[in-house]
């Protein structure tokens, strides 16, 4: 059983589809063991997305991680990580399979709804940037 970190980002709580992306999670086998609805400060997004400090849009990224809350979670399951990879779709959304979350929600290639951790090293990361253990159950 395997841990991933999961972000609902700022275009999806503000158009009020939280749900409607946890529907996706639920529905894949995912499970959802922590979750909080959080406003980053500057120096928590930064922190963040550091490895892509250098990448034109670091900024533009920033100001939207920050721009309104979020919802962290932790999913648990089989393979979660490479699962939600899979469920959340391309990062561009024009590029997404049907029935992923990004093709389904997102806006566009910044604006694009949710976040899933890439391996298991950033996974690991991610949580402990945003939960404590006993946060996890
Ligand atoms: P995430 O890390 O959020 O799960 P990802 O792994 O699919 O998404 P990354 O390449 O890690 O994509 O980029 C991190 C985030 O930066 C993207 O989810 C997106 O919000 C933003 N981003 C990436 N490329 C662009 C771009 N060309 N223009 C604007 N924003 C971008
Ligand atoms: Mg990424």
């Amino acid at each position: 059983i395997e841990r991933t970190f999961s972000i609902i980002k700022p275009d999806a709580t503000n158009r009020n589809i939280t749900g409607a992306v946890n529907a996706v999670i639920e529905k894949a086998g995912l499970r959802i063991v922590a979750q909080k609805r959080v406003l980053w400060s500057r120096e928590q997004a930064e922190k963040f997305y550091e490895e892509h400090a250098q990448r034109s849009f670091y900024g533009e990224l920033c100001d939207f991680m920050t721009s309104a809350p979020i919802v962290c979670q932790v999913l648990e399951g089989e393979n979660a990580i490479a699962k939600y990879r899979e469920v959340m779709g391309a990062t561009d959304p024009a590029e997404a399979a049907e029935g992923t979350i990004r093709k389904l929600f997102a806006l566009s290639k910044g604006e694009n709804s949710v976040h899933g951790s890439d391996s298991p090293t950033s996974a690991q990361r991610e949580i402990a940037l945003n939960f404590s253990d006993s946060e996890i159950v």
